[in-house]
């Protein structure tokens, strides 16, 4: 059987064809890419238990990789949710629809049973024992590991704001903070949106489609600063306020007032704008304190090597809880990447991560922002080229040296950000096609890629 994994979300699909549609992300079948058949080695005798803490995208893949590579080891899997695993990605809209639970879980309960993997929702684990190989949980009941997994993913970082902790402050991480957003949704008719990143933008425009009013307040002097440079910043901005979102960046909240309920911010400025709901989207702190208790060695994540071994013997981290190469990626691919590599490794199967091409995709209905690699030339003598189009909403930025291009930023261009994608993973020489590229003619990706 082949394995298709999609360029979007990173669901593996095992069949002979890609599925008609992404059942994570929706993405069609022709965002499926083969992924070659790596190994179907079994383990050594030696590996008779494997833990994994976290149930997320890094913890699940994990999970399949392990049962997929062996039939015969124990895997345990702990989640502090109470859900099957589900889409984390969708939160953002699932928030603005009446979609049921079901439309965005992954893997349904019998999916466990299905595949031998015991799951244990609803309990936490609380300390890892790496001297004497156990886990204790939530009921202080300790378990054995011949291998251990950590997969803890992240928390939302919550700016120190005055007034953060009052009614209506919320989260957006997991499907409980989603489940209250939607409870809450008849209580209020302005929102804020606090960080102008890709979680901020797309909760604030699920909001909007409620008939909310929404405004984004971003700290840096441009939207998606992590992805975007000020000019694709501008035209998004632009698409933004004529949905009727607002846009306000380098802006900073000096207080969120309100009795014990919000009732609106005080900018630094001294403005202050009435709102009842805010949702902080301010980027991640990854979940180290386990692996920090236990003396593995953590920077801002638990760093791990190329097999993705942490610093004690036979534990493993993988997903937005790792640090790999000064790097935590914090995006859904890395962590199906980095559980995959794991649980090989895990399993005695030796397999070297050499890290994954970022790739940010804006799911706003009707407006098309990727980012993939790099968003800036190097000193290497790499150039850019830019291809600009305000009226139409249109921005293209490509990094390359003269051979390959290295990086891409698509704003409002339809159907090509997956050929460049195809172009700047498998190194495709785009020597012949710069010019091109550079005055729009984008049907030469399509004879290139
Ligand atoms: C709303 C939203 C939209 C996003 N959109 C995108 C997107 O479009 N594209 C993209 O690439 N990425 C996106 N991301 C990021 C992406 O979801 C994460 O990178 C990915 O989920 C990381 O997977 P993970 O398994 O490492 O961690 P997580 O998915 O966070 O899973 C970790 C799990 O471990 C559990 N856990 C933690 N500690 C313990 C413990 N001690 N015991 C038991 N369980 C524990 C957590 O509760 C959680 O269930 C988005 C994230 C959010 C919140």
């Amino acid at each position: 059987m082949k394995k298709w994994r999609c360029r979007i979300c990173g669901y593996i699909h095992t069949g002979e064809n890609p599925p008609l549609q992404c059942p994570v992300c929706q993405a069609s079948a022709e965002d499926f890419k083969p992924m070659e058949d790596f190994f179907s080695t079994a383990a050594g005798s030696a590996i008779k238990k494997i833990i994994i803490i976290g149930n997320g995208a890094a913890g699940m893949e994990a999970a399949r990789t392990l049962r997929e590579n062996n039939s015969e080891v124990e895997i345990l899997l702990f989640s502090d949710e109470n859900h099957p695993f589900y889409s984390r990605i969708h939160l953002s809209t699932f928030i603005g629809d009446n979609s049921s639970i079901e439309k965005i879980t992954i893997y349904p309960k019998n999916w466990y049973e299905e595949n031998r993997i015991t799951v244990i929702l609803n309990n936490q684990v609380v300390e890892i024992n790496p001297d004497k190989q156990i886990v204790i949980d939530n009921h202080g009941v300790s378990h054995s590991y011949d291998r251990l997994i950590i997969a803890t993913g992240a928390s939302p970082f919550v700016p120190s704001i005055m007034g953060i902790d009052k009614e209506g402050v919320s989260l957006l991480r997991n499907l409980e903070h989603a489940l209250q957003i939607r409870k809450k949704m008849d209580t209020f008719s302005s929102a804020i949106i606090i960080g102008g990143g890709i979680l901020g933008i797309e909760a604030a425009s699920s909001l909007n489609k409620t008939g909310k009013r929404v405004t984004i307040i971003e700290l840096s002097d441009r939207l998606m600063p992590q992805q975007l440079d000020s000019d694709g910043s501008k035209i998004l901005s632009h698409i933004l306020e004529t949905r009727g979102i607002s846009v306000l960046t380098s802006t900073r909240i000096e207080e969120i007032f309100g009795d014990t309920q919000v009732e609106g911010i005080r900018l630094s400025s001294g403005q202050k704008l009435a709102a009842q709901f805010v949702v902080l989207a301010t980027g991640i702190v990854p979940n180290i304190a386990l692996a920090k208790q236990a003396g593995i060695n953590v920077h801002r994540g638990i760093i791990v090597n190329e097999r993705l071994e942490t610093s004690r013997k036979n534990i493993y981290a993988a997903g937005d809880v790792a640090e790999f190469q000064n790097t935590i990626y914090g995006i859904w691919p890395a962590a199906v990447d980095q559980g995959y590599a794991a649980a090989l490794n895990a399993l005695g199967i030796t397999y070297h991560y050499r890290g994954t091409t970022p790739l940010h995709i804006l799911k706003v209905a009707g407006l098309e922002v990727t980012t993939i690699g790099k968003k800036y030339p190097d000193q290497s003598g790499e150039e850019q080229i830019v291809y600009r189009h305000p009226e139409a909403g249109e921005y293209v930025k490509l990094i390359h040296n003269r051979e390959y291009i290295q990086g891409a930023l698509v704003l409002g261009v339809k159907g090509i950000s997956y050929r460049l994608e195809k172009m700047i993973k498998k190194n495709v020489t785009a020597r012949h096609i710069i010019g091109d590229l550079a005055s729009g003619k984008w049907e030469v990706l399509r004879k290139n890629s």
